[in-house]
């Protein structure tokens, strides 16, 4: 397939710019190693005049003033708006550069980036209200909620537009404004929301985006001595990193990291319903999600029934190309990635669990040219196994089976990460103790991947700290004043 190659500049200042180095990136396909688009190679002066613009809008437009929040919140529902309205041309840019399903980006990743945009625009008074506080004496005092100043924001490839609306939509209702850098493989939707902004009337400087690599962009955002606050979504490695790059200026930062996420199913759950979850915890994004259930603990005596329904279903999960209607598992998102994934299934392999389907790239010759891996599940799997440690992030569970209460929370919290989990039974109490017991940012009862703007989304160990989305998102983005005012005439003084 060939497209008609679109070409963006930097988004600084209300105006697409040229990059400073003269470069550009090409963005492809993953369904068939195919340029989409030409993207600008940013450098850190790009990054300067970007951030230059966001001071300039936070300091002398007076973005972040109370009497600019009805500005901030009538433009994120306009933004929200212009989404929904150009739906269809984002799901398919969408799926066009990170590779994911049409029906995924046009049923979850474009509403839930317009929601997401809306949730915020209605938080916008909440964002900034402070509380009194009950000091003793002839005092009155309260709390002020004030916006940092400068945001930096650098996303990974996997949800590109979701995360412009997670990471932008919080900042901007309390008052910040934003340097967004989006991942260099997929630039073009967080690009189109520039637009967006345009059209719906956003002042100069408060939205910037800057495109290029992690290292030429990402790094000099990070170390900016003009940015207050970094919010970073990607690798548990990645994210070290830039919080020792972050350390300069003691930015404020959130980490949203990697994750190795079990799903517990227990024998008196809906077992039609949770081996559904399996799937959607798993396959979704082709398993491209940092949350997904890629450890699968079933007990015991559910065990073989869960695994045939599940290899049954996962068989069935047509593989195709991105844009398809047909499709329900899109490509990797590089062929670097695909060999990554598939080296996992190797040592899955080599380690002595059982492949029990996929594992492989699809034989169908339509599909040569995309970095598509067939949905693949390991069963036998020992905790020691490094399927059963690393992040794959790719379309591979690995499924492990446990006695009791005890043996699944054991096995659940044996891991460096914890950003989400779920537990399937329909005994509410079993339910609500091993919630309490998951050492995780998130635990689903009964669902999976049920990620949307009301609710707050992060991890806990080495998938990192702070909150996207809920009310929750607004303190990552705020600092608190106290302001004490003396009401009485006598004031205490240890000095003549
Ligand atoms: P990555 O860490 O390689 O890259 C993420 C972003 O960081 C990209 O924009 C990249 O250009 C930039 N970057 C790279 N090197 C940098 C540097 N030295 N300084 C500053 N920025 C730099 O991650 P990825 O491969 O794009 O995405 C996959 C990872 O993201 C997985 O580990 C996944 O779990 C994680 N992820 C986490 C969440 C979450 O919410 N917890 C969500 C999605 C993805």
């Amino acid at each position: 397939m060939s497209y008609e190659v679109r070409q963006y500049q930097h988004f600084i200042d209300g105006e697409w710019q040229e990059p400073a180095g003269g470069e550009t990136i090409d963005s492809v396909c993953p369904g068939d190693g195919e340029t989409i688009a030409r993207i600008a190679r940013g450098s850190a002066d790009d990054v300067d005049r970007a951030v230059a613009a966001a001071r300039r809008a936070f300091e002398e437009e007076e973005w972040g003033h109370p009497r600019n929040g009805p500005a901030r919140a009538e433009l994120l529902r306009a933004v929200a708006s212009r989404i929904r309205e150009k739906r269809d041309e984002l799901a398919m840019l969408e799926s066009l550069d990170s590779g994911k399903p049409i029906t995924e980006s046009s049923m979850i990743d474009v509403p839930s980036a317009a929601d997401t945009f809306e949730f915020f625009a209605d938080q916008v008074s909440g964002a900034s209200a402070g509380e009194v506080l009950p000091v003793p004496g002839d005092v009155l005092d309260f709390t002020l909620r004030e916006p940092l100043g400068v945001c930096g924001a650098i996303v990974p490839w996997n949800f590109p537009l979701m995360f412009v609306a997670w990471k932008a939509a919080p900042a901007l209702a309390a008052g910040n404004t934003v340097v967004f850098k989006p991942s260099e493989l997929t630039s073009v939707t967080a690009l189109e929301v520039a637009r967006i902004f345009v059209e719906a009337g956003a002042p100069a400087g408060v939205f910037n985006v800057v495109t290029g690599f992690g290292e030429e962009v990402g790094q000099p955002l990070a170390e900016h001595a003009g940015v207050d606050k970094i919010s970073f979504t990607g690798s548990t490695a990645i994210g070290r990193e830039v919080q020792r790059r972050a350390a300069g200026n003691l930015k404020r930062i959130t980490l949203e990291l990697g994750g190795k996420s079990p799903n517990i199913i227990f024998e008196d759950a809906d077992l039609d319903q949770a081996v559904s979850g399996a799937m959607t915890g798993i396959f979704l994004n082709q398993g491209e999600m940092c949350c997904a259930g890629s450890r699968l603990l079933v007990q015991e005596s559910v065990h073989d029934t869960v695994l045939e329904r599940l290899v049954e279903r996962a068989r069935k999960i047509s593989v195709g190309h991105p844009t398809s209607w047909e499709t329900r598992m899109g490509a990797l998102i590089s062929p670097q990635h695909r060999r990554r994934v598939l080296g996992y299934v190797q040592k899955g392999v080599e380690a002595g669990a059982r492949l029990l389907t996929g594992g492989r790239a699809p034989i169908d010759p339509e599909l040569a040219g995309g970095n598509y891996v067939e949905p693949t599940v390991f069963a036998g799997v020992t905790p020691q196994m490094t399927i059963a440690r690393e992040e794959i992030f790719g379309p591979v569970v690995a499924v492990m089976s446990f006695r009791d209460e005890p043996h699944a929370l054991a096995l659940a919290n044996d891991t460096c990460y914890g950003l989400a989990s779920a537990v399937w039974t329909r005994d509410v109490k079993r339910a609500l103790r091993v919630a309490r017991g998951l050492r995780a940012g998130t635990v689903w009862i009964n669902n999976y991947n049920m990620v949307g703007p009301y609710t707050p989304f992060g991890g806990y160990k080495q998938s990192g700290y702070g909150k996207d989305l809920g009310r929750a998102a607004l303190s990552e983005y705020t600092q608190v004043k106290n302001v004490y005012i003396e009401l009485a005439d006598d004031i205490l003084c240890l000095y003549e």
